[in-house]
């Protein structure tokens, strides 16, 4: 296995680091404070061909492959991780891989332009981790579709030209997925809420009632909403371990450069043996996480199912950058406890990537049940 970067991806990521610096990082506090969705860098990222770059060349895409999509998410989440648009990827990825010709050259170009954005609707009031029990009905009319529920914390609703939503139905009890666009009768954002992280990245409550969409609008077929499911959130998840991934890096970069440049006593802080340790260590985990989601990124594109892998890389990168921000924190002193150094953005982040897109709970679920799968009692 080859983990050295293509010189093509090595660019990438040169150029999604120079537009984070200049371009997101001098401005993301104003829109991480109020909760707002910086939608002018959304559309310059898709200019840029940031948005395209993982997607097979067949649908538009630069084919770079899995690995690109896990720098892009790397390295905007220097910025935090609401810059990463999982909704948006995942709808990529279903329609590349279940949605029709038609849904395709519909909205395609244009998700990977950023002229679109998506957004990726299950979670109910009464359902997170337990999708199974979702409540969200369909049922079918002649050619059309009538939906009804209530969906809640979804990342960029409001904002999204497209919503892909899971619902019950409509023949049986299987998950069907639809995508519904902005401004469709039925469909009504009825709160914006308040996260603790990923706030570039608004969240809203919305309503379905009698929203009625045509058939054309079902992707794949009817109760394959599982299926799209895993194919979706194995490969977000990659997103998620990246996006913890850059936040970690990026507080551990701040953190070797301020413990440089801070003298304390007689002393520069960086000469100090205990926190020097600390951060050897904090680079080697960071270093082995980084190892899991190349890894994972491989088999990914190979085409292997990673339910296992993708559980895996979330867990361990999630839990490592939880424990790099903490660190960085307590190392630096006061710096760290300064809002403007973003140390508070990034450690708010990786606690709400314990939760988001699949909790680490769910994580330790997933890969437990394969531990235990054939093993004699
Ligand atoms: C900021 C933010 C953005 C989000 N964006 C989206 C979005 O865009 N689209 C979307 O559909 N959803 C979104 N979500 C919802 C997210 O996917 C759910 O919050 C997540 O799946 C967990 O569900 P829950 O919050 O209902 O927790 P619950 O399912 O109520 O779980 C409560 C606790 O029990 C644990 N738990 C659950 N099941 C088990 C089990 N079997 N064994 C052991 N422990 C268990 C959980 O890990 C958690 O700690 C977002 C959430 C947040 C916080």
């Amino acid at each position: 296995m080859d983990f050295e970067l293509s010189q093509r991806c090595h660019d990438l990521q040169q150029s999604l680091r120079s537009f984070v610096s200049e371009t997101v990082l001098p401005q993301i506090l104003k829109y991480e404070q109020k909760s707002v969705l910086p939608r002018k860098i959304f559309r310059n990222m898709g200019t840029l061909g940031f948005l395209r770059a993982h997607v097979p060349i067949e649908f538009g895409g630069l084919g770079m492959g899995t690995i690109a999509y896990c720098l892009f998410s790397e390295e905007v989440s220097r910025a935090g991780a609401g810059m990463t648009h999982n909704g948006h990827f995942q709808t990529i990825k279903m329609m590349t891989g279940y949605g029709s010709p038609a849904q395709r050259d519909k909205y395609l170009r244009r998700l990977l332009d950023g002229e679109y954005l998506a957004a990726t609707a299950i979670t109910e009031p009464d359902v997170g981790s337990s999708f199974a029990s979702m409540k969200t009905t369909v049922k079918r009319r002649g050619k059309a579709f009538i939906l009804n529920g209530i969906k809640t914390l979804i990342n960029d609703a409001a904002e999204a030209d497209i919503v892909n939503v899971f619902a019950r139905g409509p023949d049986g009890g299987e998950i069907s997925v639809f995508l519904i666009e902005k401004g469709t009768p039925g469909f009504k954002i009825t709160k914006k809420q308040d996260p603790i992280g990923m706030r570039s990245s608004p969240i809203y409550e919305f309503e379905l009632r009698n929203c009625t969409v045509g058939g054309d609008q079902l992707i794949g077929e009817s109760g394959m909403g599982l299926k799209a499911f895993f194919s979706a959130f194995n490969f977000s998840r990659l997103g998620n371990a990246s996006a913890s991934l850059g936040i970690a890096q990026a507080a551990l970069d701040r953190t070797l450069t301020y413990l440089k440049g801070r003298q304390v006593g007689n002393h520069k802080a960086s000469e100090f043996q205990g926190l020097r340790w600390q951060m050897a260590e904090l680079d080697t985990q960071l270093a082995a996480a980084r190892l899991l989601r190349d890894n994972a990124a491989l088999l990914e594109e190979a085409g292997r199912d990673i339910s296992l892998e993708s559980a895996r890389t979330k867990l361990l990168c999630v839990e490592v950058a939880t424990r790099v921000v903490g660190c960085c924190i307590q190392s630096t002193g006061r710096f760290g406890c300064l809002r403007d150094n973003l140390f508070d953005l990034y450690y708010r982040d990786a606690k709400v990537l314990g939760t988001a897109g699949g909790s680490l709970e769910v994580m330790k679920n997933n890969i437990a049940r394969r531990l235990f799968e054939g093993v004699g009692t």
